[in-house]
């Protein structure tokens, strides 16, 4: 944190990780534009996007990165995750390889971090309840056990989406302010 007008600032770095097509983007951008794509391709170029928001009467600011694609290459590089603090770990509730994979992803975000990162478990596509191949409590379950926040959330809907960072974002603050 850095003194700018009488008040402290503070700027944390969050990833996005997570299987291939499982809403990585479109989290990001419902979160920081309130914008969804139902034909998002990988996004290409955009790095990371910025939102602040107040906690205690300080500026907040969540560097929020996005793999804009890199993860269908199994390539998401070390920079990526480079002094992140917090992450959101992604599957998609309607195909359950995608929940199949957060051990790898957790296990990659383990290796390349060197600090506590605060870590939430996110079913995303909540909306799609009629074609769930992962239940709520699978999720919970495996959130438990790897000591993750767990939400399931909706980009296309919204359900969750703020309150998914925001968690995120305020358990990173107390564990630094
Ligand atoms: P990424 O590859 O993980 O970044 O995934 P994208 O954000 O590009 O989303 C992949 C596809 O899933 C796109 O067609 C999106 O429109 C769709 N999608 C993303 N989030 C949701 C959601 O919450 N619900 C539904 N039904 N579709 C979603
Ligand atoms: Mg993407």
């Amino acid at each position: 944190s850095s003194d700018e007008e009488g008040g402290e600032e503070y700027l944390f770095k969050i990833v996005i990780i997570g299987d291939s097509a499982v809403g990585k983007s479109n989290l990001l951008s419902r979160y920081a534009r309130n914008e969804f794509n139902a034909h998002s391709k990988a996004t290409i170029g955009v790095e990371f996007q910025t939102q602040s928001m107040e906690i205690e009467g300080k500026d907040v600011k969540a560097q929020i990165w996005d793999t804009a694609g890199q993860e269908r290459f199994r390539a998401v590089t070390s920079a990526y995750y480079r002094g992140a603090v917090g992450a959101l770990v992604v599957y998609d509730i309607s195909r359950r390889s995608t929940f199949e994979s957060v051990a790898r992803w957790l296990d990659e975000l383990k290796t390349h971090s060197d600090t506590t990162v605060a870590r939430m478990l996110v079913g995303n596509k909540c909306d799609l309840d009629n074609m769930r191949a992962v239940s709520v409590e699978e999720g919970k379950a495996l959130a438990e056990t790897q000591g993750l926040f767990f939400m399931e959330t909706s980009a296309l809907d919204s359900t969750n989406v703020k309150t998914a960072f925001e968690m995120v974002i305020r358990d990173i603050y107390a564990n630094v302010s």
